[in-house]
């Protein structure tokens, strides 16, 4: 937990004239000519410390950080789960961190085998064959699927197919990379279970649609029941299946896609398969596809011709998608996750994730609504319905789970739920950790009743307060 410290102040003003943290040996280098007089600055505010005092001023900075190393971090949609150290040290070896993307082909043979073996993983996980592991980033991965669609209906002749339809429990980013791809976006509704309303796609679906864009498991955390009535809806209407598989979490060795009648997605290699993220990076969301849509992938791919491993750009490729490569280094940690798991190890992940998110549901749902009560995937959304009706919302419940030492849930998403906490424990987790996170969540609602301000006020522990969020955006003060 960390300590409030009000006394915290800048390097700078810890400077004494005279102290030094570490003295150069003397130079090696032959003395050279100063440049011009007037381009030196002679006076340069350095902080004068000693070796001590930066050690802990830069420890106690880091330790301001919240981070799944420190603590339960149950972010739903982001699945913050346990990222294996080994995968960090292989993709530290020198060979993979000291390679250059405009190396030879010959001497970066190791490296493309790599990618190619991903390709094929990634490709047996979704029963998607077709792989391209440029995109950067979960939303890169839609858009390029989106510029597949378009490519393919386009080489049909079919140009007026230019039509998404998205269900209302979908990813914030699926309606923003459809309307970036020049796709016009149609939202079909969620019925009283969550479930896409069928009617109502039967109502707005028509030769138009080039794509029906669906996150799956929903961002409700359930498993669509009628995805496979709904794929074939689509698929008799000339559309395309674009399933979000950001979160293969709940999927791994249980489903694949494919078999669901998808044709296109993506899989956000930070989240399902370990690289340590949060704050902005780094990422990686390679798009798979069917067969028949493979030429039009982004480049590069990986491939073996005659015992080489070379990268390729397919026959009617979207194009780059990114610089090189994609993000190599996330590219080895998937890898050597999903090799040291093997494919009764993954099918453990999934089902240890959805055991878990339904463990904390049983839990809690006396004390904080569900949107509806069904088995989970790999996340649960409550709703603090309960608690806003006494005037705390959950914004304030999210506040107030920091000062617990607990990364507050993700909030008001899925926006079809009132006062959403969405909660995804992962499969790391102990059952002691769960049962503490459900501890405070019931201490939590009784401080609702006993003494809501303590709530409202929260957090009361941390280094920063409750910020004017706006504010804050805006005008960040990064200094103290
Ligand atoms: C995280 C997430 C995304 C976006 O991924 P980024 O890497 O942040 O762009 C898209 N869809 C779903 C379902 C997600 O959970």
């Amino acid at each position: 937990m960390i300590k409030n410290n009000r006394d915290r102040i800048l390097l700078m003003d810890r400077s004494k004239a005279g102290r030094k943290a570490f003295a150069f040996p003397s130079s090696d280098v032959p003395k050279q000519k100063l440049p011009d007089k007037q381009i030196i600055r002679t006076k340069i505010s350095l902080p004068e410390v000693s070796q001590l005092e930066i050690i802990r001023y830069f420890t106690n900075l880091s330790r301001l950080n919240f981070s799944i190393d420190t603590n339960f971090y149950p972010l739903g949609s982001c699945t913050m789960k346990y990222n294996p150290k080994i995968n960090d040290e292989i993709a530290s070896f020198s060979g993979f961190q000291n390679i250059h993307p405009l190396q030879t082909t010959e001497t970066a043979q190791g490296a493309i085998k790599l990618m190619r073996l991903l390709q094929e993983f990634l490709g047996e996980i979704t029963g998607l064959k077709g792989v391209s592991l440029a995109p950067l980033a979960g939303a890169q991965g839609e858009y390029s699927g989106l510029l597949i669609a378009r490519r393919f209906h386009s080489s049909k002749n079919n140009n007026h197919k230019n039509i998404a339809i998205i269900p209302d429990s979908a990813h914030g980013t699926n309606p923003a990379s459809a309307a970036m791809a020049g796709l016009e976006v149609r939202t079909v509704k969620s019925d009283n279970n969550g479930n896409v309303d069928l009617t109502d796609l039967e109502k707005i679906i028509d030769e138009k649609i080039a794509v029906f864009m669906i996150t799956i498991p929903s961002t409700l955390g359930l498993f669509e029941p009628n995805i496979l009535k709904i794929t074939e809806i689509v698929h008799k209407y000339g559309g395309l299946v674009y399933a979000d598989g950001a979160n293969l979490n709940a999927l791994l060795g249980l489903i694949k896609l494919y078999d669901l009648g998808v044709d296109i997605c993506h899989s956000n290699l930070h989240k399902t398969f370990s690289t340590p993220h949060g704050g902005g990076g780094p990422g990686s969301g390679p798009v798979m596809v069917i067969k028949e849509l493979s030429e039009f992938l982004p480049s590069p791919v990986a491939r073996i011709h005659k015992n080489f491993y070379e990268l390729f750009t397919p026959e009617n490729s979207i194009g780059k998608i990114s610089s090189f490569h994609g993000s190599f280094g996330i590219l080895v940690r998937a890898y050597s996750y999903i090799k040291s798991l093997g494919s009764q190890g993954l099918k453990n992940v999934s089902k240890n994730a959805i055991i878990n998110a339904n463990y904390l549901q049983s839990q809690l749902k006396k004390n904080y609504s569900l949107y509806s009560d069904r088995y989970c995937m790999h996340e649960t959304v409550l709703s603090a319905t309960k608690q806003k009706n006494k005037g705390v919302s959950g914004l304030d419940i999210a506040k107030r789970l920091l000062d617990y030492g607990i990364h507050a849930p993700t909030m008001y998403f899925p926006q079809i739920v009132d006062e959403a906490l969405m909660i995804e424990p992962t499969e790391s987790e102990s059952k002691e950790t769960m049962d503490n996170f459900i501890d405070v969540m019931k201490k939590i609602d009784l401080e609702i009743n006993n003494n809501p301000e303590i709530v409202t006020t929260s957090p009361h522990s941390l280094p920063v307060k409750r910020l004017d969020e706006a504010k804050a955006a805006r005008n960040p003060i990064l200094t103290r």
